[in-house]
């Protein structure tokens, strides 16, 4: 096996076993507490791949921090995102959200197959 793949299996693993979004920069810590010790052009171009290859999204972040996380097809979720720590919180709204889908649908004749929403705003210790 190369080292090539090795970084690109090690990422997913990582993915698999946190479940949740991760910073390119979480993402080389847990690398080397498996020591790993990829440059930062090979964790970006497994990445990549791992994008292409359908596993992994790019999450969006205001602050333009990468974050990313397992593609998770059976079930989708949304992110609550504060402006001012940057945290991201993974939440659920499927009942709420497939009624407002199904309104959408019947209004526009549009046939929504996949998508997120990302809320902004402040968190809960940053607000108080
Ligand atoms: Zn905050
Ligand atoms: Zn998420």
């Amino acid at each position: 096996m190369s080292k090539k793949s090795d970084i690109y299996i090690a990422i997913l693993e990582i993915f698999k076993k946190n479940k949740s979004a991760l910073l390119v920069a979480e993402i080389t810590d847990l690398l080397l507490q498996n020591n790993l010790k990829p440059n930062k052009s090979s964790i970006y171009r497994a990445i990549l791949k791992l994008e292409q290859n359908g596993l992994l999204n790019e999450v969006d972040s205001i602050s333009g921090a990468k974050r990313y996380e397992l593609v998770d097809l059976d079930h989708q979720h949304h992110h609550l995102i504060c402006k001012n720590c940057n945290k991201l919180v993974c939440i659920d709204l499927e009942d709420k959200l497939i009624s407002i889908i199904a309104n959408i649908e019947q209004k526009t004749k549009f046939k929504v197959q996949t998508g997120r929403v990302d809320f902004y705003g402040i968190c809960g210790e940053c607000g108080s």
